[in-house]
């Protein structure tokens, strides 16, 4: 028996199985680099989903961790509030797109983010309607997997959703949903099934990230901010994971130009610390009342450290520079192996900065190739590459490289992607 059989199998046996894991049991990770329970060593193009773009244990949020540890671990910041989490607020209000006053709160996850950027919107606006986009991901809780936009595995079994959630087409050219499509059913479903009068918010994410890093027209966010403006409702931008320099800015909307009412962070935001943000303009983020909003852990100590040392690090190591740096290679890359022969299973590369993906299709067609996917993670695992699949047809690769990677690095995990690729065509032929 390895050490990993042994750890699946005492898993299996006391972990819940909605629960479901890789078998990389996780020993020591430095910057792009994972060790399993077996020593074996593998580039890491998954970073906890997207969170640690400073890299493993980056010396410097190391430093900002320990030393907080050694002053005091958690207060619960509604008994004795300090100094870092204000500090934090006011530099989100200041990094945040958007010239007018903004404040903060800080809560754990993504999906509490999300559910309390929802609650602000319902409280300043006296509404509880609330429109979201298919293919998208906001999270696990109740009001989170409602407005996220699949079934499977997210919203299956688990009953009744909130009410009022409704979902417009996410714009998809690739499958058949041009931004003006998109742009005439939103349109149509607020002339014709819910009135707008009677919707808080309006949340989009500027790259779906489980969806498919399916990235978010420009001239479709200039039409929600329109649409938004002229009904009086709120516009959430769900940057949990296209945030804190992954795509090349610091957020996901900058590419665009339109500017959100409320954002939502967490991921990125401390490292790999829990620790999440809801940041906007002041009069939403103010509407509830004292006592309103909150939560024994929001804002802990230690994230907070993290999250400081994190945006040191991005800003001092010119990080949203390197990510587009990165995804040049990485998307120069994956169209040359595009256009080899052989290679007609990759229907699309894209991404923005170090956001990117390609999609695996039957060689011709759009038609989704989930089983290529599968074979493809598996083999690049076995060559030392960590990758995620995504995508509401499960059929995407995404690379979520940390931002700190050094060169060589990557050029080896693009290296293993290409034989993978390879070996799983081949692989599938001879079936
Ligand atoms: N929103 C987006 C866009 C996400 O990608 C995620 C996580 N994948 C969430 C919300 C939920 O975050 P968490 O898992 O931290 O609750």
């Amino acid at each position: 028996m390895t050490a990993t059989s042994d750890l699946q199998s005492r898993k299996a046996a006391a972990v819940s199985r909605g629960v479901a894991t890789r078998n990389i049991y996780a020993v020591r990770a430095e910057n792009a680099e994972l060790w399993d329970a077996e020593g074996k060593r593998y580039i890491d193009f998954a970073v906890g989903i997207a969170v640690n773009n400073t890299g493993h244990r980056h010396p410097r949020v190391m430093k900002a961790v320990a030393d907080q540890a050694m002053a005091f671990t958690h207060t619960c910041f509604h008994v004795a509030p300090y100094e870092s989490y204000i500090a934090l607020a006011e530099r989100l209000n200041a990094l945040t797109p958007g010239d007018f006053p903004k404040k903060t709160m800080l809560v754990s996850s993504g999906a509490e983010a999300v559910e309390n950027a929802i609650k602000m919107a319902r409280s300043f606006t006296g509404r509880s309607g609330v429109i979201s986009f298919t293919g998208a991901f906001h999270g696990r809780t109740l009001m989170g997997m409602a407005l996220t936009g699949k079934v499977m595995p997210y919203k299956k079994s688990f009953g009744a959703m909130p009410p009022e959630v409704v979902h417009a087409h996410f714009p998809n050219a690739f499958h058949g949903v041009s931004e003006a499509e998109a742009i005439r059913t939103l349109d149509g479903m607020l002339a014709a099934n819910i009135d707008p009068d009677r919707i808080a918010a309006m949340i989009i994410e500027p790259v779906q990230g489980e969806g498919g890093f399916t990235i978010a027209p420009a001239g479709f966010l200039r039409h929600l901010r329109t649409v938004c403006d002229r009904h009086g409702i709120v516009l959430i931008a769900d940057e949990v994971q296209a945030g804190m320099g992954r795509t090349g800015k610091w957020f996901g909307f900058e590419h665009s130009g339109v500017v959100p009412d409320l954002i939502t962070m967490a991921k990125g935001l401390a490292g790999g610390f829990p620790l999440s943000a809801v940041t906007g303009r002041a009069e939403i983020v103010d509407a509830p009342h004292p006592g309103g909003l909150g939560g024994t852990y929001g804002g802990n100590p230690i994230a907070v450290a993290a999250s400081h040392a994190v945006l040191d690090v991005i800003r001092d190591e010119n990080l949203c520079q390197r990510s587009d740096e990165i995804g040049e290679v990485i998307r120069a890359r994956l169209t040359q192996i595009a256009r080899r022969q052989g290679m007609g299973c990759i229907g699309e590369v894209r991404g923005l900065g170090a956001m990117n993906a390609f999609e695996l299709v039957k060689p011709g067609s759009n038609e989704p190739d989930a089983a290529l996917t599968t074979a493809v993670v598996a083999e690049a695992e076995r060559r030392g590459l960590i990758l995620l699949s995504c995508g509401t047809r499960y059929n995407v690769i995404r690379l979520l490289p940390p931002l700190t990677i050094p060169m060589p690095q990557l050029h080896e995990a693009l290296d293993i992607i290409e034989a993978s690729l390879e070996a799983a065509v081949q692989k599938q032929a001879a079936a």
